[in-house]
């Protein structure tokens, strides 16, 4: 079994979740394609769908899916599910009520739970795992962007275009924009402020950290707002990739190389996705914004004419360093902590490949496969808690001093 296309790590669409309001949304127009004379739906959600669904807008985006007809949404907290997003759709139509059962797994997309239906399901790569694409790579002599090129369709490097340009929009209008992210949590945006503050600190507006965190920061608000940002691999972890952009962009990058650069982390995110997951509620933020982290390194260190042995140890490092990583949305909300996550784990990306091009590459104990393997079996032990319930963690302290 390979590996699916790199297009569905970035799709575009508003945020603020790709599991929570992206998935449903598909869901919502998988049912609406498929049954006819419809006559009600109603929509039960579990597990992490219910529990964090109000702050993810989850309801929400089920009634604009389902304006049209006439419909209701529950929200299920007890009963426990296989997968922690699930939902099910009963619908009603002049034939009869029939029952589905949909699960949301992460960065958009979406299964049934017989797996009859994956919205991009066809495999185009002939290996699944890093260690074969590398030694693949290698006897071959050619990049692992020249690997995703030769697989991937002949639009990919202009759907990667939009894909730059969508976030070079948001991180422009996240600078724009001030007053409050919607919630109840009033937490200021704050990306234009950090921009004017900038020039202000000791370290001066050149400064490397501070300039990444605020193109996180502004996209990441954006997505919290609901606007229109890319999965990379999911909306909560969209600012990381923006973030590490803006880093090359200051270390005189092109545009052409940024997008080849996308393409490489792509592949890098596809590996995780269909060998572990992208999904917080299954697995912690480990693999959103740890993926995310992983996937940007791997992208500096492709525009920076790093090696693939290099490349690989990049995302590696990333991944492995951001193994335990838990979600804990605070009040359900993609906000806290999840917008300075993205800035952090963006100046955590550059700092991988720093480390990964001085580490001599004889001495490799852990392998890029390793870490997606650990990040999954850990994701699964990990306590229900403390991935997007909201359950525990800084969601738990905060709701306590309230
Ligand atoms: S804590 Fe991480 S995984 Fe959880 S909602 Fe925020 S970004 Fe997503």
């Amino acid at each position: 079994m390979g590996l699916r296309s790199i297009k569905e790590i970035f799709i575009t669409g508003h945020g603020p979740s790709s599991s929570h309001t992206m998935g449903p949304h598909f869901a919502c127009q998988y049912i609406l394609k498929k049954y006819k004379d419809i006559k009600n739906i109603t929509v039960t959600l579990y597990g992490s769908l219910a529990l964090t669904g109000k702050g993810h807008l989850t309801d929400h985006i089920i009634d604009l899916s389902l304006k049209d007809y006439p419909h209701e949404v529950k929200f299920d907290y007890k009963t426990v599910t296989e997968h922690p997003n699930t939902m099910t759709f009963e619908v009603t139509t002049s034939k009869g009520v029939f029952s589905e059962n949909v699960i949301s797994i992460g960065g958009g997309s979406i299964i049934t739970v017989d797996n009859l239906l994956d919205t991009k399901i066809k495999e185009i790569y002939p290996h699944r795992y890093m260690k074969n694409i590398m030694d693949y790579c290698l006897s071959n002599d050619i990049s692992l962007y020249q690997y995703v090129a030769d697989h991937e369709d002949k639009d990919t490097y202009d759907y990667f275009k939009k894909v730059l340009k969508v976030m070079d929009d948001a991180v422009e209008r996240g600078l724009k924009a001030d007053g409050y992210l919607p919630g109840s949590l009033k937490v200021k945006r704050k990306a234009k402020a950090m921009h004017e503050n900038m020039e202000h600190t000791t370290l001066g507006e050149n400064d490397v950290a501070m300039n990444v965190a605020i193109a996180s920061f502004a996209v990441a608000e954006e997505n919290a707002s609901g606007g229109i940002i890319v999965t990379a691999p999911t909306c909560g972890s969209a600012g990381v990739i923006p973030g590490c952009i803006k880093y090359l962009r200051m270390k005189g990058v092109s545009d052409e190389n940024i997008i080849k650069g996308l393409m490489v982390a792509g592949l890098f995110g596809i590996v995780c996705k269909m060998n572990a997951s992208v999904s917080g509620a299954e697995c912690g933020c480990q693999a959103e914004i740890g993926v995310a982290c992983s996937m940007g390194a791997a992208m500096i260190a492709h525009c920076f004419g790093k090696n693939t042995i290099d490349i690989v140890q990049s995302a590696e490092i990333a991944l492995e360093h951001s193994l335990g990583l838990t979600c804990d949305p605070v009040d359900g909300y993609v906000q806290i902590p999840c917008i300075e996550r993205c800035a952090l784990f963006a100046i955590k990306a550059i700092n991988a490949v720093k480390l990964a091009v001085i580490i001599p590459d004889d001495d490799i104990h852990v392998s890029y496969d390793d870490s997606v393997k650990t990040m999954y079996k850990t994701g699964l032990d990990m306590n229900p808690n403390y991935k997007e319930t909201s359950l525990g963690g800084l969601a738990e302290t905060l709701a306590n001093e309230e």
